[in-house]
């Protein structure tokens, strides 16, 4: 990125000109406009603190961003320029909160934001960002817009304006305890077949345990020796470990979707799982949001410090082999790592998955935007599940296959479960002849005798 890139933007016009056309916009029940705006400026007066206040003030309009994000590099459409996706909220502060709101009121400068206005803008915030912080990065004034566009989405559900499939499985989640099915039955029928299948001890529901071990209900439903890799090494390693049925689905949904009752509920049945079993350590699953959901906002969720420690499955790994406990043979194979953004980026642990290939004798080879500035797979923030987004996440999936061709790998694995999906959406898509995988299933294989 550089400065040649740059490009001033005009946020103010064309100001709601950025509809996008033959759009069918989602609402939840049958409120009516009026109602959905209040409910929307109710939550975004509840949501926007100090620090959110400070970030809508602080920007100078110098168009960093946009060259950041996958969404405007590939469409080359200014409405995806990221500040731009805060364009209602910023009126919505400007107009009820901002220091000048009562001027702005009195002299009814600026236009008010409609409830149909919001509707359009569900495109932006939900289809339009995987809130995955590479702009953030890139922001010379340190907004945090991913972090902004999250609570906008606060907003967007308190008036029933949240893409429909998108709600869905946050609505599932919140019913059943997982977004794809996996139920406590589910789980324990697959725990029992992959137990029998491949001849590994899979502790449920132990009463006591250090390690409280999490999945992604991707990993359960689509990927299930992901939890037979992760069973073959804890059980290498000799750990005291259990799943819980109690708490077992790391996904959040509920934060995905913008309903924080929601992700309270998803966030407790793990912190009380690993209560009761007395866990020392909670590890969360090749999964991104959910590194995000309880290693950063977890102990916000429970109101206090949590009392055990939370890492990714990648940080464990590389404790164990900085430890010298795990021990792997060489894979002798060139690999790229793409790292999850709410791992890497947003979540500090870049080098993680890293020491863990070089512990796999595994030559490296990075992409050209790596480590904390990787482009995202097109499919977090629950984008994957909009189908009326899958054309624009598959433009922004072209910039991974290029940078991955470039370097040419032996092998592709990641650590995140919802990014493996999205890359075998969009191998299948564009009938691209590369696989995604698991780190820890490359682990798990390698492990020494
Ligand atoms: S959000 Fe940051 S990078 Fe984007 S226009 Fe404002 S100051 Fe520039
Ligand atoms: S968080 Fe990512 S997807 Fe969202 S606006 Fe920023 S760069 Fe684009």
């Amino acid at each position: 990125m550089s400065g040649a890139d740059l490009h001033p933007i005009d946020l103010e016009s064309p100001r709601f000109s950025i509809k996008k056309p033959q759009m069918r916009f989602d609402r939840q029940g049958d409120r009516t406009d009026d109602e959905r705006l209040a409910a929307a400026r109710r939550a975004f007066a509840r949501d926007f603190g100090r620090a959110a206040a400070i970030y809508l003030e602080a920007c100078i309009r110098c168009g960093q961003c946009a060259e950041a994000c996958h969404f405007y590099v590939t469409t080359g459409d200014p409405c995806y320029t990221p500040i731009r996706k805060l364009a209602p909220f910023q009126e919505i502060y400007r107009r009820e909160m901002g220091p000048f709101a009562w001027f702005y009121r009195l002299l009814r400068l600026g236009p008010e934001v409609t409830a149909a206005q919001l509707e359009e803008w569900q495109a932006l915030i939900y289809d339009a960002c995987t809130l995955c912080g590479r702009c953030t990065l890139i922001c010379p004034m340190g907004i945090d817009i991913a972090a902004l566009v999250a609570r906008a989405r606060h907003a967007m559900f308190a008036a029933g304006l949240v893409p429909h499939e998108l709600w869905a499985v946050a609505e599932r989640a919140e019913r059943e305890g997982s977004p794809l099915g996996a139920t406590p039955t589910v789980l324990k029928e697959r725990i029992a077949w992959l137990a029998e299948e491949n001849e590994v001890d899979i502790p449920l529901d132990r009463e006591r345990a250090d390690i409280l071990a999490t999945l992604s209900s991707i990993e359960i439903m689509k990927y299930p020796q992901s939890i037979v890799a992760l069973a073959r090494v804890l059980n290498r390693l000799g750990e005291s470990w259990t799943l819980s049925t109690q708490g077992y689905e790391a996904t959040n949904f509920g934060m995905l979707s913008g309903n924080t009752a929601w992700q309270r509920d998803m966030s407790m049945k793990l912190i009380e799982a690993a209560l009761a079993c007395g866990a020392k350590t909670l590890i969360l699953p090749e999964c991104g949001h959910a590194y995000e959901a309880l290693r950063w906002e977890g102990a916000n969720m429970y109101g206090r410090p949590l009392p055990f420690q939370v890492l990714h499955i990648s940080e464990y790994l590389a404790t164990a082999v900085r430890e010298g406990r795990l021990k792997l043979k060489p894979l002798g194979k060139s690999v790229t790592f793409h790292d999850p953004c709410q791992v890497s980026r947003r979540g500090g642990a870049t080098q993680a998955p890293r020491e863990v290939l070089r512990a796999l004798g595994a030559e490296l080879r990075e992409t050209q935007d790596s480590g904390a500035l990787n482009w995202c797979c097109g499919g977090g923030g629950g984008v994957v599940t909009i189908h009326r987004a899958d054309p624009l996440r598959y433009r922004a999936f072209e910039i991974k296959m290029a940078q991955i061709d470039a370097r040419n790998p032996e092998v592709l694995t990641t650590s995140c479960s919802n990014c493996r999906q999205s890359f075998d959406d969009g191998r299948a898509h564009f009938r691209w002849d590369r696989r995604m995988g698991s780190l820890l299933e490359l682990v798990a294989e390698q492990l020494a005798d």
